[in-house]
């Protein structure tokens, strides 16, 4: 169940860092580079995930330590529950009685984790290409059957989780995809007219001319 959860999340996290990733490095379509780029990007950022390392022993430190603690608190044996009376064995399973040690991250939870990243990884890329991929060869289809009025500037954001990149057409049907693309043009665009400028206004004009 725990380890159910980890891996939904580590592989949903895995797949949006990926998205991103090839959409922050840009460029129409799918090559080597692109890819090895994007896969690295998404090794670095499983960094965040490894913080998660103790939830892998989720089972033990509930299952485990904390009835343990609550039975040594009460006077019990830590394994069993039967009162130890203050003997250093258990009379009844035979076990020491002594609290059992604190939980300490150690090699297992690790391994554990490792066991969950790493198809969590490969899973997380192969969706994340195959994502990008099926959103770039929706948007040459639309471009295909967009109207010849359009059809030179035909634009739309890149789908979910990478909207903050834009891909676009140009004239001679070439399809590009770049981050950002818009932002450095709309801070140098200013209006003619100084009323509107000072207003901050004319936006709208902007956007209906090509
Ligand atoms: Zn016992």
């Amino acid at each position: 169940m725990a380890f159910a959860m980890l891996f939904a999340l580590s592989l949903a996290f895995l797949f949006v860092a990926y998205c991103m990733a090839r959409a922050l490095i840009g460029g129409f379509g799918a090559n080597f580079a692109t890819i090895a780029l994007s896969a690295v990007a998404t090794a670095a950022s499983s960094i965040f995930l490894w913080w998660l390392t103790p939830l892998a022993d989720f089972a033990e430190i509930f299952w485990v330590h904390v009835p343990a603690d609550r039975r040594a608190r009460r006077g019990q044996c830590p394994h069993c529950g039967y009162p130890h009376e203050s003997r250093a064995t258990c009379c009844e399973c035979g076990r020491a009685t002594a609290p059992l040690p604190a939980w300490t991250l150690s090699a297992r939870p690790v391994k554990r984790m490792a066991a969950i990243l790493v198809p969590a990884f490969l899973l997380g890329c192969v969706a994340g290409e195959a994502w990008s991929l099926l959103d770039e060869s929706r948007f040459a289809a639309e471009h295909n059957h967009a109207n010849e009025s359009v059809r030179a500037h035909y634009t739309r954001p890149r789908a979910f989780p990478a909207t903050f990149a834009r891909m676009w057409a140009d004239e001679s049907s070439e399809l590009h995809s770049e981050p950002w693309p818009d932002f450095a043009r709309d801070r140098r665009w200013t209006p003619k007219d100084s009323a509107l400028r000072e207003r901050g206004l004319g936006w709208r004009e902007r956007a209906s001319t090509p």
